[in-house]
This record gives structure tokens, C-alpha cells and sequence, in this order.
């Protein structure tokens, strides 16, 4: 007897509705608005490829019901009602753990650039992710084409989300929000905690109102504008003990900014207790390291400088290496700077947040996900 077949006989999948609906690859071509039609378009060809009972599980944002026609609304609600649909805030992080409790498919074209660290399996089980193709005798399911994302890659995909739904509420897809990105911001309400420390401007992201205006994160008054913030990047500080991100703060072009521990006035206080910071923090010096933005030929380039910190600066690049205090050192993409054995600080993947009008909201240089930005609730 040879070895018996595995015939798999719970193949399933999970269905990214959103996704699909507003998919411009499935008919009407080239149209960017959603229809409940692509859906039933991608079901038909589920049940054609993988047999009429292989059960598929729909899962859509709570958006896509407002952005519907309103007879795709009525749809949608009766696949609700029946059970066949289910609705959340946020679509992606729910249909991949129904995937992955159930070992099946992913019908989607998203490559869940942000979900990458929390959804490891996602890169080891590429097979498990189905797009769509429509060849002219109808549509085809077939691998989406998951493709390894670098580290710095998945940061940005995750800074975008983190503004727009941490407690900043900024939309980087939004213009009056990319408007409050390049100001620097001040806030000069008496007694509020960031006006003091930081008279001058603020040296986090300002949050939205319900108006659309920029307001303290602190006091949660109105902000003034301090005049335009240039070009920007994030930098990122995590525990150097589990690799926890703790603190994410923009770098500006002609302002430079101190890292340390207590409250500095031209910095930004690695030690705040609402930070949650490292146990091992008090090994960092109260003025540590300082960290600037500046133009160059290549464009913004990040420079760091050890300010004479008794536990030292080492610098990551390959091996690690002291950083010599008082020298410069620029900082590149995939550099680590280790403050004191306690923090590490890096750049953040987003690379083009402010820069000047044109600043689109593309993920990587290949540019073809803009839906994961478009769509997302
Ligand atoms: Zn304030």
C-alpha cells in the first residue's frame, strides 16, 4: 500500500470584502469606486476552483456600508443579518485571525504591509493569499504574490496607521492634515505641561480636532502655528532589552532635537513615566544624544551626535561600534544607535511624511498599494 493521499477537506477562506469591492481589477476595469458585483464575481470563482461547498467567510470594515450604492447597502446588510458577513472597525486585523485560527485562505489583494510583525505566518505562508485576475473569459483566483517586506517598510506602513488612529487622528490621505504635518506647532495655554517644557514648538505631532484643526496633545487647546516645519522624519526609540517601541517623534530640517532623561527644554524626555519606558532608562544620561535633520545633496539626511553621555552611544551598522562623544555620525536607513545598553533608537521607515506638496501617501517605491491607505476606515 502506498502512502494515502491527504486530501484536505476543510478548505475555507476568509474574504477581505472591502478589498474586493473596491478592487479596479475586477469589473468595470479601471473604476475606482466599490460595487457589491466584484464580490459576487470572486464568490463565483471560489465555489468554480475549490467546489460549491467550500464555505467562505465574509469579513468587511464598518466604512464600506456608508461608501455602497444604496441598493449594494441593502445587500450587504441582509448578508449581515444571515450571518454570511461580518462587520469591523477595522477589517484586516479580524479576517487574519479567522484565517489563521482555521488554516485557510486570505481572498485579498492587500499585502498587510502594517500587520506584518503581529501576523509572522503571513510571509512564511504566502500560498495562503489569493488575489484576482480577470483574463477576459471571467475571473481567476491565484496566488496575491505576498511579497518579504523589509523591516523599515512595514515601519512606515504602521506609522501612517499610528497617526491616523492613534490618539493624533491625523489622515495623511486628508490635504488640511498634511497642511497641520508641515507646521511646527506651539501651544500657549497657561499651565499646560508641553507649553512649558516646550515653549518654543512643539517637539511631538500635534492631534486633530473634530474641527480639522491642530490642537495639544497635552491640554487639548488649540495650537498656534510656529512657522513651517521642513522636512521630517520619525524616529523610533524601543527597549533595548525585548525590542518594545516605546516613543515615536519627528526630526525636522533646522531643528535639532536632545534625547535624555528629565524634562529638557530643547528635547524629548525618554524617562516620562507615560512612556512606560525601559527599566534600564536611568542609564541614559540626562543629555544624551542629539539628533538633527539636515539637507543635503542626496536629500533630508539624519545626523546623531553622543553629547558626552557617561554610559556611552554605540552605533549599530553592521557590528556595533562606540560612537565617539561630540562626533557626528549620519545616521542610515538601517542603523541602530544603543543610548546607555537601555534604548535603541532608529528611523522610522516613513521617509517622506512632509515633503513639500507633493507629499503622497506611497507606501514603497513601487507604489502600486496606495489602496492599503485608500481604504482602510
Ligand atoms: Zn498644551
Amino acid at each position: 500500500m502506498g502512502a494515502v493521499q491527504q486530501v484536505p477537506t476543510d478548505i475555507g477562506a476568509v474574504v477581505d470584502v472591502s478589498n474586493v469591492c473596491w478592487s479596479e481589477r475586477l469589473p468595470p476595469l479601471g473604476r475606482h469606486y466599490p460595487l457589491l458585483r466584484r464580490l459576487d464575481l470572486v464568490r463565483a470563482a471560489w465555489y468554480r476552483q475549490f467546489g460549491a461547498h467550500a464555505p467562505l467567510l465574509l469579513v468587511a470594515d464598518n466604512s464600506l456600508r456608508r461608501a455602497l450604492p444604496p441598493e449594494d447597502r441593502r445587500t450587504l446588510l441582509r448578508l449581515e443579518g444571515s450571518g454570511v458577513l461580518r462587520s469591523a472597525p477595522a477589517a484586516d486585523p479580524l479576517l487574519l485571525e479567522l484565517a489563521l485560527d482555521r488554516g485557510w485562505y486570505v481572498v485579498s489583494a492587500d499585502q498587510f504591509k502594517d500587520l506584518r510583525r503581529l501576523h509572522p505566518w503571513i510571509e512564511r505562508s504566502p500560498e495562503r493569499f489569493l488575489g484576482w485576475e480577470e483574463d477576459g473569459g471571467g475571473v481567476r483566483l491565484r496566488p496575491s504574490g505576498i511579497q518579504p517586506v523589509p523591516d523599515h517598510l512595514v515601519s512606515r506602513a504602521v506609522e501612517y496607521k499610528d497617526l491616523k488612529h492613534g490618539q493624533h487622528h491625523i489622515d495623511t490621505d486628508v490635504t488640511a492634515h498634511r497642511r497641520v504635518l508641515r507646521s511646527h506647532w506651539r501651544c500657549t495655554t497657561r499651565g499646560c505641561m508641553k507649553a512649558f517644557l516646550w515653549p518654543d514648538r512643539l517637539l511631538d505631532w500635534p492631534s486633530i480636532g473634530r474641527d480639522g484643526r491642530a490642537e495639544c496633545g497635552c491640554c487639548g487647546y488649540p495650537l498656534r502655528e510656529a512657522g513651517p516645519r521642513g522636512a521630517s522624519r520619525v524616529i523610533v526609540a524601543s527597549d533595548a532589552a525585548d525590542g518594545r517601541e516605546f516613543l515615536r517623534f519627528p526630526i525636522s530640517v533646522g531643528s535639532a532635537v536632545q534625547l535624555g532623561r528629565g524634562d529638557l527644554s530643547n528635547g524629548v524626555n525618554l524617562a516620562a513615566t507615560e512612556l512606560r519606558p525601559p527599566f534600564e532608562v536611568r542609564r541614559v544620561s540626562r543629555r544624551h544624544l542629539m539628533l538633527s535633520l539636515e539637507e543635503t545633496s542626496g536629500g533630508p539626511r539624519a545626523f546623531a551626535v553622543d553629547l558626552g553621555s557617561a554610559n556611552g552611544t554605540l552605533l549599530h551598522r553592521g557590528s556595533w561600534r562606540r560612537s565617539e562623544p561630540g562626533g557626528r555620525v549620519a545616521l542610515g536607513e538601517t542603523d541602530r544607535l544603543l543610548l546607555g545598553d537601555a534604548v535603541l533608537v532608529r528611523l522610522s521607515g516613513c521617509r517622506h511624511l512632509t515633503a513639500g506638496e507633493q507629499a503622497a501617501p506611497a507606501l514603497d517605491a513601487a507604489g502600486g498599494d496606495l489602496t492599503v491607505l485608500g481604504t482602510f476606515t
